[in-house]
């Protein structure tokens, strides 16, 4: 097996370019943190060869660009939790603080959340809220996707096998834009949501709501924004328990939980709306 530290954006484009032409099996991995790629293995060698992008210190920063955040792909959920950001990235934070433990928070990253692409993905219903697209690179070019175009299902992405993810962007907010993220588990830490929910509103200067953005996670194969209750959040007066009022169980039509050894269908749906009452409750403070 090879092990390769890459050093260079290039050279672990290299590599993959290269590990692109062998039958699936045989080709090399790529790992950021290792805490979804080793613990997915069981009991089983690693037999293919690693391409580890976690060293390349240009797909570190958390940068701000003119028009968008950029959040490197080696960028871990500690690195992010420590960032200066505004007032958006609330929620996206909160969901950071709940990865895992404080180690795995220190090794895993937010591209590697993104590209196991597991539906109990804690990173994403944030970053749907957040508007967030990926930037993808191979040695043929750069390619930005949505992120709600880059997740096609179960551990399915649109990442070609010569592509490596570089960056996470995400569109600037006004600073009144507020956001939290709220999980639910079978126990309040290191668990495994059976529902997690993000919310992002903007206030008009009329303490209207302007924008409403609702995601929720592990209630479908890919985390679902819930566009007809964020239409109707729209000029709402940005009262906590009046937002809250307005969330139905027909808002949920986009989910399609499963029954599974974490919690049943039913419970999720349940779970879920209200997850989303109470997280509009606490963003629009009432
Ligand atoms: C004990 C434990 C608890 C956990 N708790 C949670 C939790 O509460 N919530 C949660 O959401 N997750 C949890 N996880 C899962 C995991 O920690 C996160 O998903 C983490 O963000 C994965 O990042 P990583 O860098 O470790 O990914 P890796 O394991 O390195 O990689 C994951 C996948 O992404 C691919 N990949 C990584 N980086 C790139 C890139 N730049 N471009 C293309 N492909 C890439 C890899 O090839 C692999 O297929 C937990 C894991 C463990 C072990």
């Amino acid at each position: 097996m090879r092990y390769l530290a890459a050093r260079s954006v290039e050279e672990a484009l290299e590599a993959l370019a290269d590990g692109a032409q062998l039958p699936v099996s045989e080709r090399p991995k790529l790992v950021a943190g290792g805490t979804d790629l080793y613990p997915a293995l069981g009991d089983r060698p690693m037999r293919n060869g690693l391409i580890d992008v976690s060293k390349i210190s240009a797909l570190l920063p958390v940068e701000a660009m003119e028009e968008a955040w950029r959040i490197g792909a080696a960028c871990r959920w500690s690195d992010l939790i420590k960032a200066p950001l505004p007032p958006c990235f609330d929620g996206l934070k909160v969901a950071a603080r709940e990865v895992g433990s404080v180690q795995i928070q220190n090794a895993g990253t937010v591209a590697g959340n993104l590209c196991n692409a597991s539906p109990a993905a804690d990173g994403v219903p944030p970053l749907l809220t957040l508007d967030a697209s990926v930037e993808l690179r191979s040695v043929r070019g750069d390619r930005t996707v949505a992120l709600s175009d880059f997740l096609l299902g179960v551990r399915q992405t649109a990442l070609a096998p010569d592509e490596l993810m570089v960056a996470i962007h995400i569109p600037r907010r006004p600073t009144s834009a507020r956001s939290t993220f709220l999980k639910l588990g079978a126990r309040r830490y290191l668990v495994i949501s059976i529902c997690m929910v993000a919310v992002m509103i903007e206030p008009d200067a009329d303490g209207k709501v302007a924008l409403a953005r609702v995601a929720v996670g592990a209630c479908s194969a890919v985390a679902q924004r819930l566009p007809a209750l964020e239409q109707r959040l729209l000029g709402a007066p940005m009262n906590g328990l009046a937002l809250a009022d307005l969330v139905t169980a027909e808002d949920l039509a986009p989910l399609s939980p499963i029954d599974d050894i974490r919690g049943g269908a039913a419970y999720r749906l349940v779970g879920a709306q209200e997850l989303v009452r109470r997280a509009l409750s606490s963003v629009a403070g009432g």
